[in-house]
């Protein structure tokens, strides 16, 4: 196959040569011609000063006289047809005849065959290159491997760059020693996995780990996304995953990153119809992967986030046989994670990452990295040298709610309305028993539409939840509308958000986790796509499905009443504290629980000291 690149600038300058070889010969040939009157030849031929006349059916070509003052140009003029003509040139001495023709056959066959035939192909080729470039893929060079593939000698990574995902390093531990001495396993007779699929949610440090695999082992990486096989033309896909396989083996040891690998490897069946494509692409891959010789040292990793649509066949044993799962960090984890990229940032020394990790459930590496890098960019805002705990902290809310949008201007009804929304849930969460402590309440506006928020952080990580904190949960998501209702009597739209979390609790409640009294331990809804969206799947009729309805309504509703009588127990330290809220529009944790153990104090003492306990203990 043609190099493309060498190609064009071959054929860009084929052609800018004949141009101007075309030029210089119309130049030439302007510069040795002049045309004249036919009456100044018949003058010239009077007064003798024409060597030789060649006349043709559409002109006369005269060639004068060294002495006859044009120089050493000929000159030529219109075939006027005169039939004195012949008479006139005899009469006056002069050599004439016919053109000489030009019959050198090589020349002629040159210039009426070889060089036009040369033209068109060289122009046809940069008008195709040109559309190959436009359509991602080659037209001319059908199948070559076009797609984005992302090589890298020395990805420069360890496993000292990926944090809290010590399971998922130890797996691939072995891999690393694999690709270092490929002979070592060989000679005993074992065989290593040719493939292993990186399973989590999107952020969790795939892409980084298959890098560090590649980094430890010191071996080249080639990376290709699965969506990038997938073309507008049958038989590109396989083509590609042919050319890639044929590139890795050349730089055995190797590792291949298929990122996406969903996007080709998706389940074959219940799919009418199907996708040709797609499906030729997979064949191909598993064809390839059966191929190969692993003992040279080509290992494939895959990454997705949707293990459960993969072909069955991808994941039998020889090909993806190792499912190495890289789940969200836990604390120590998200712990370990910003300790990798504060290193790169300056800080101050009163930093504390441990709170951090702690504000930060269900946070990824990616999320976690973005949250440092946020931090650092508002030091710099503040014109300081290093980056503090507030930044750390300001970054978090960023990362949750947006940037703060001081340009809201509520109106002072607005505002108490937020307020009393706010305090509302806070509230609750501090009277109830086992809840997560009230951090931070704010009616600063942000600027991903939260009008204000509160902010509860767990004191340590869960891995189960109780039914019990369940219903809390929901108690303190409903607890912002009942305040608005207590105070106003009025209900607004600033309860969305909650409403939407409240029911989607209450709903897994009662079909996923089997808390509800009517449905005992019966599973009404499976979760599919655990590490992306989990939505629920219903597997069950349609009747279940409406009287699971009616347990999410009664959950919800009982919550909301329990929300309600919560607070009209305590509206005075209700208003008291929205007051201080609308006043500071940020209350922080402690403040907040000094006001909440003041009020109990007072109103409690004398009866009963120990609910004053359990309270305060919150
Ligand atoms: P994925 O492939 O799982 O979607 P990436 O590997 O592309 O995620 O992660 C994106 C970025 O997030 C990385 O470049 C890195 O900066 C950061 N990151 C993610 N996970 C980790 C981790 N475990 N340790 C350190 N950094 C991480």
């Amino acid at each position: 196959m043609f190099d493309n690149k060498k190609f064009k600038y071959a054929a860009y300058y084929a052609i800018g040569v004949a141009i101007v070889i075309l030029i210089i010969n119309y130049m030439l040939v302007d510069m040795r011609t002049q045309p004249i009157k036919y009456n100044e030849f018949l003058k010239m031929l009077n007064e003798k000063q024409i060597e030789e006349v060649q006349v043709a059916t559409d002109k006369i070509v005269i060639i004068p006289k060294a002495d006859a003052g044009s120089g050493k140009k000929v000159l030529y003029t219109a075939n006027l047809n005169d039939p004195q003509l012949v008479e006139t040139l005899r009469s006056s001495g002069v050599t004439f005849g016919a053109p000489v023709e030009n019959n050198n056959p090589i020349k002629s066959f040159f210039w009426n065959w070889v060089f036009p035939i040369i033209l068109f192909t060289l122009i046809g080729r940069l008008i195709f290159g040109k559309m190959d470039k436009k359509f991602g893929s080659g037209v001319m060079s059908f199948g070559k491997n076009t797609a984005k593939l992302y090589a890298e000698n020395e990805t420069g990574k360890t496993f000292v760059d990926v944090a809290g995902q010590e399971e998922a390093k130890d797996s691939l531990v072995e891999i690393v020693d694999f690709l270092h001495n490929p002979k070592k396993y060989a000679e005993i007779g074992a065989k290593l996995p040719k493939g292993a699929l990186l399973v989590g949610p999107p952020g969790t440090g795939k892409t980084l780990l298959a890098k560090a695999v590649a980094g430890e082992a010191h071996v080249p990486f080639f990376s290709i996304s699965g969506s990038d096989f997938v073309e507008m033309f049958v038989g590109m896909g396989a083509a590609r995953v042919r050319d890639l396989f044929k590139q890795a083996e050349e730089k055995a040891p190797c590792i291949i990153f298929i990122d996406e690998i969903d996007a080709i490897g998706k389940s074959r069946d219940g799919n009418i119809g199907g996708n040709d494509e797609r499906e030729q692409t997979l064949n191909q891959l598993l064809a390839e992967m059966d191929g190969f010789d692993s003992s040279k040292g080509v290992v494939i990793l895959g990454a997705t986030n949707r293990p459960e649509i993969l072909d069955k066949a991808l994941l039998r044993p020889g090909r993806f046989d190792r499912r190495v799962i890289v789940d969200r960090p836990d604390l120590k984890g998200r712990e370990d994670i910003l300790k990798v990229h504060i290193k790169d940032v300056k800080v101050s020394d009163e930093i504390d990452l441990t709170s951090i990790a702690k504000a930060t459930p269900g946070a990824v590496g990616a999320d976690l990295a973005n949250m440092v890098n946020e931090a650092a960019l508002r030091a710099v805002k503040n014109n300081r040298k290093v980056v503090e705990q507030e930044d750390l902290e300001e970054a978090i809310e960023v990362i949750i709610a947006g940037k703060e949008k001081k340009d809201r201007i509520l109106s002072a009804k607005e505002k108490k309305i937020v307020a009393f929304h706010e305090v509302g849930h806070a509230l609750v969460a501090a009277l109830l028993k086992n809840t997560d402590p009230v951090h931070k309440i704010t009616i600063v506006p942000r600027t991903m539409g939260a009008l204000g928020y509160t902010m509860q952080l767990p004191e340590e990580e869960k891995y189960l939840v109780t039914k019990e904190e369940m219903i809390n949960e929901i108690t303190i998501l409903l607890g912002g509308r009942a305040a608005e209702e207590i105070e106003f009597n009025i209900v607004s739209t600033g309860a969305s958000n909650d409403i939407e979390k409240a029911t989607q609790t209450a709903r897994n409640m009662v079909t996923i986790y089997g808390m509800s009294d009517k449905f005992d331990m019966m599973g009404i809804e499976s979760v599919s796509n655990r590490y992306l969206d989990g939505r629920a799947v219903q597997n069950c009729s349609d009747k279940t499905a409406a009287m699971a309805d009616e347990e999410v309504l009664h959950l919800i509703k009982t919550a909301h009443e329990n929300a309600k009588n919560t607070l009209l127990e305590n509206r005075d330290l209700l208003t008291k504290i929205a007051e201080k809220l609308l006043e500071k529009e940020t209350i922080m944790g402690d403040e907040f629980m000094e006001l909440v153990k003041e009020y109990q104090g007072i109103e409690l003492e004398p009866e009963n000291t120990t609910e004053k306990d359990d309270v305060s203990g919150q």
